[in-house]
């Protein structure tokens, strides 16, 4: 049987967590279809790693920027960044963190395909405002250098959408791990956002964000893992893996009623279209 070609728009893929068997299951996953992956900065110690994974293997790409769990890795007092007495970063600090983003996707044009993954996410004890900050330095960015955004939001979608409309990204991007309501996601499609689909979609329990996926525009979805995160259903608390995102497509396939291939076809045109990836 032929395996369609699936691509993973988020996977962590140079994380410790696959430093162990990183090659054996990148012939596995590309065995069982994967046709390539991006792999998301998280921080400026990261992105060199990402970049040279992607020198190494064929169909890897990244994306530089500070995730939000990283931001008290890359600011504070004895970081790299300073915060301002009120704890925000002063114009200076800004100008130098668009620097080193902007300096790592100039090095690395063939591997670099994104700015991200930014954003907001309430579930961290950094204040919403810092992280507004750091996402607005993204986007601005992303509109200089004319690349998409890879965007993290957790229970902040109404906060990154007032982001958006402050300071409209030009290029799109996505949603990652997307979940919320048919609603919702249709404001972000009117940005010209995608939304990523991942193990989510797999739990029953997920009810509002199955239908808003099953409704939406093909046209709008990309596939992602976000491995070593997110397991599927029945495989919680064990590492996940690029090698599932066949089961991730074929779960979305049968709440749409559309055949694996036309979900592997629709969502990698997607990712060639947004990313410039082939
Ligand atoms: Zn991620």
């Amino acid at each position: 049987m032929n395996n369609p070609a699936l691509f993973d728009s988020h996977c962590h893929f140079d994380f410790p967590a696959f430093d162990s068997d990183r090659l054996v299951l990148w012939q596995q996953s590309t065995a069982s279809g994967l046709s390539g992956l991006i792999m998301p900065g998280v921080s400026p110690e990261q992105w060199p790693r990402a970049a040279r994974w992607c020198r190494e293997l064929p169909g890897l790409f990244y994306a530089a920027g500070i995730h939000p769990h990283w931001i008290e890795h890359c600011i504070g007092p004895q970081q790299r960044w300073q915060q301002a007495s009120d704890g925000l970063l002063s114009a200076q600090t800004r100008a130098q963190i668009a620097t080193v983003i902007g300096d790592d996707i100039a090095r690395n044009k063939a591997q670099c395909v994104a700015v991200g993954e930014c954003g907001l996410d309430k579930l961290i004890a950094v204040p919403l405002a810092l992280q507004q900050q750091l996402l607005g330095i993204h986007i601005e960015l992303a509109n200089q250098l004319r690349k998409p955004l890879i965007i993290h939001s957790v229970k902040t979608h109404s906060e990154i959408l007032a982001c958006f409309k402050q300071q409209p990204p030009r290029y799109g991007g996505v949603i990652h791990a997307f979940s919320g309501s048919l609603e919702m996601a249709q404001q972000f499609i009117a940005r010209d956002f995608l939304l990523g689909v991942g193990g989510t979609i797999t739990y029953a329990r997920a009810q509002k964000t199955r239908e808003a996926l099953r409704q939406v525009p093909i046209e709008s979805v990309l596939l992602e893992t976000d491995a070593p995160d997110m397991p599927l259903c029945g495989k919680q608390g064990a590492r996940n893996s690029p090698h599932y995102l066949p089961q991730i497509a074929q779960c979305l396939a049968e709440l749409r009623g559309i055949s694996l291939d036309d979900v592997a076809q629709a969502t990698r045109r997607n990712a060639q279209r947004l990313f410039g990836v082939s």
